[in-house]
């Protein structure tokens, strides 16, 4: 189990290649980047991508390196298996990445190169699967309560000015617990309207792997259609049930039925690495790795969060890490040959 990744880079990033050239949407850093580009003198260009650069390699910048997701499910007091965590354990955790420089960006920034932190600091995703009470739920005043998962997170933000309160939530018809359309509505409303990302994760959980084209489709329209019909925002990525890829991976991200298109810009799994760059030839939209949050005990020793992010700390060179400019994929020059090559015209190698 090669924990990584020199020669697993060079094997997989053909088939990466042949994926990223089969029509993504476009990410949105592209058309901002066309937008805001103007015409400059020679020498004041030249002058400008030299400062770039400086700035890029101060910030030890390596916007081609891995991007941990974190998988969550349940915060409660007494965890009824390993997906639970606790109140303080989610809070000890959050606590840790604010400290080691990480910034939470949704799965939607994410997968479409929309990640605009500071220099010098790392992306994290934050994920939270099946819409439990325990990650939302409004007090009769519509704030969090304080030990559901919100509430925790916007209590470290609080903390830690910089550490965004930004997650995704990958939501099933138990919607938070909460009943009727319009208790549904003020729940996923209040989401969306405090800068969270929602995203699908089927109606009802089924696995749909060795499932039918038709079965698969259904289940992800149900699921995009529960959250169009409540708030206006469709979902830009689906989270798979239990991870599993349906037999033919591409049915999980571009399909439809009735008069539902769903085209999402990743489709996440259940298992085991940090993430790939979106920059890089590794990454993969079909299939995009989480880690499960857990500390380094049993079958989590070397593979759930506390680990990696151990492994991220002791790695750097593997980690990425912002040059603080959205409109560039800056990294050391060495690492040219893994950028894909829809961001070539974007990078700014130091
Ligand atoms: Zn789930």
């Amino acid at each position: 189990m090669g924990r990584f990744r020199a020669g697993h880079i060079g094997v997989l990033s053909l088939g990466v290649m042949a994926l990223a050239a089969c029509g993504q949407g476009e990410p949105k850093v592209v058309a901002q980047q066309a937008a805001s580009h103007k015409p400059a003198g020679a020498g004041s260009a030249e002058e400008a991508r030299k400062a770039a650069m400086a700035k890029a390699a101060k910030a030890k910048a390596n916007e081609l390196g891995q991007i941990p997701v974190i998988m969550y499910h349940r915060v409660v007091l007494k965890p009824a298996g390993t997906d639970d965590r606790t109140p303080e354990q989610f809070r000890t955790e959050l606590e840790r990445l604010a400290k080691d420089g990480y910034v939470p960006i949704t799965a939607k920034e994410y997968t479409t190169g929309k990640i605009a932190i500071p220099a010098g600091t790392h992306p994290v995703v934050l994920t939270f699967d099946d819409s439990s009470p325990s990650q939302l739920t409004l007090d009769g005043t519509g704030h969090p309560k304080p030990d559901t998962a919100v509430g925790i997170l916007q209590e470290v933000s609080r903390k830690h000015p910089g550490f965004r309160p930004v997650a995704t939530f990958y939501v099933i018809k138990d919607m938070f617990g909460t009943f009727g359309p319009e208790a549904q509505a003020q729940t996923l409303g209040w989401l969306r309207d405090n800068g969270f990302d929602i995203g699908n994760h089927t109606r009802d959980h089924l696995n749909l792997r060795g499932k039918s084209k038709e079965q698969v489709t259904d289940q992800i329209v149900a699921g995009h259609k529960l959250i169009t019909s409540l708030i206006k925002d469709a979902p830009s990525t689906l989270a798979l049930p239990y991870g599993n890829q349906p037999s033919t991976k591409d049915w999980a991200i571009r399909g439809g039925a009735g008069d539902v298109k769903y085209n999402y810009t990743g489709v996440f799994l259940a298992g085991y690495t940090p993430g790939a760059s979106p920059f890089s030839k590794d990454f993969d939209p079909l299939g995009i790795p989480r880690i499960r949050a857990m500390d380094k005990v049993g079958d989590c020793a070397r593979f759930c969060s506390a680990a990696w992010l151990d492994w991220l700390s002791a790695h750097p060179d593997d980690r990425y890490t912002s040059d603080g400019d959205i409109k560039t994929v800056a990294f050391p020059k060495f690492k040219a040959p893994y950028v894909a090559q829809r961001f070539t015209k974007y990078t700014l190698p130091y």
